[in-house]
């Protein structure tokens, strides 16, 4: 692409490694005062390329800020006991802070059977019902790291939610419907008028269009094109998506929104890669400083 796109970037890399340093220098201060480093632990379950991808990413990220991190890897044939077994080993384990059960599961293993037994003092997913609960209630507790990326970038490029219309697209449990409460709710970064579509979503493109923020989670590779968005809009492009390409590796990664298009429409946008996915690692760092935090207040 040769023309320079018209929209501001919203860089998810750059401000993520703010909150980084941040959260390193909150770390190192930890260490230094009482000798102990947070703990993240995760429970990776068979061998599926991109959640072993999101794992490291994970595991990196949290070396990096100095977080201890431990992964428990499990093969693809796994019984739900045996992952319900490991999960009451980390909810016991007091040197473990937060753990995370990298999802999707190989189907023999109920999803909501595994979320259900982490402690929610150690969900830093934030995915425990309880966690939700609190997270729909307004009150502390863990919010999932998605959803909590996507507000705080909101919040870092100083994008004013207050009165504005916001639209979702997509209402999954782990990212359309946390981020679509979290920017209703009445508090600085909420206080939106939010519409929530789906796949039953009619004249999607007649609701899209009068957004204000347009969040796109529907899983569906350059669904969103300049036609679907008001012009000025801030275009929040969740999805991830590998399609095919004429380059060494074979492939690309791309969002929900057709970013050749929409950047030249928009007035801000994340680019994929490099927004909302280190934004959410991000947080997940920063809840797992809070779960430490937390055990130790208490
Ligand atoms: P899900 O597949 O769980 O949910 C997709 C949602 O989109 C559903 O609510 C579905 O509707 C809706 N949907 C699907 N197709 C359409 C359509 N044509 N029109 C309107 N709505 C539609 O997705 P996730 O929320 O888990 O993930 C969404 C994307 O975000 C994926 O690409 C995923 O890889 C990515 N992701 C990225 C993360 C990051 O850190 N950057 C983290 C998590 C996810 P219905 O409910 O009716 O089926």
């Amino acid at each position: 692409m040769s023309e320079k796109i018209t929209a501001i970037l919203m860089d998810g890399k750059k401000t993520a490694a703010k909150i980084k340093e941040e959260i390193k220098v909150q770390v190192a201060q930890l260490i230094d005062d009482h000798d102990e480093a947070p703990h993240l632990a995760a429970i990776l379950v068979g061998d599926d390329p991109a959640s072993q991808t999101y794992v490291s990413s994970k595991e990196k990220a949290a070396h990096g800020v100095g977080i201890i991190s431990s992964v428990y890897r499990y093969p693809e044939d796994t019984t739900e006991t045996e992952l319900l077994a490991a999960i009451d080993f980390l909810n016991e384990d007091e040197t473990v802070d937060g753990f995370i059960v990298q999802l999707p599961l190989p189907e023999q293993i109920n999803v909501d059977h595994v979320i259900a037994r982490i402690n929610p003092d150690k969900d830093v997913d934030g995915f425990h019902p309880m966690n939700m609960g609190k997270m729909v209630l307004g009150q502390p507790g863990f919010v999932s790291a998605t959803p909590a990326g996507i507000v705080e970038l909101l919040k870092r490029y100083k994008i004013e939610t207050e009165g504005k219309h916001v639209v979702v697209l997509g209402r999954s449990n782990i990212v359309g419907s946390p981020v679509s409460i979290l920017l209703a709710q009445k508090t600085s970064m909420g206080n939106a008028t939010v519409t929530l579509c789906h796949s039953k979503t009619q004249n999607l493109a007649e609701i899209t269009r009068t957004a204000d923020i347009l969040i796109c989670a529907i899983g569906q590779p350059q669904f969103v094109k300049a036609g679907m968005i008001k012009a000025g809009a801030v275009v929040i492009d969740v999805g991830i998506h590998r399609i095919p390409a004429k380059n060494e590796q074979g492939y690309r990664i791309v969002g929900d929104v057709d970013f050749n298009e929409v950047s030249f429409k928009a007035g801000y946008i994340t680019p994929v890669p490099g927004g909302v996915g280190p934004m959410t690692i991000a947080m997940l760092l920063k809840s797992t400083l809070e779960a430490h935090l937390r055990k130790h207040k208490s």
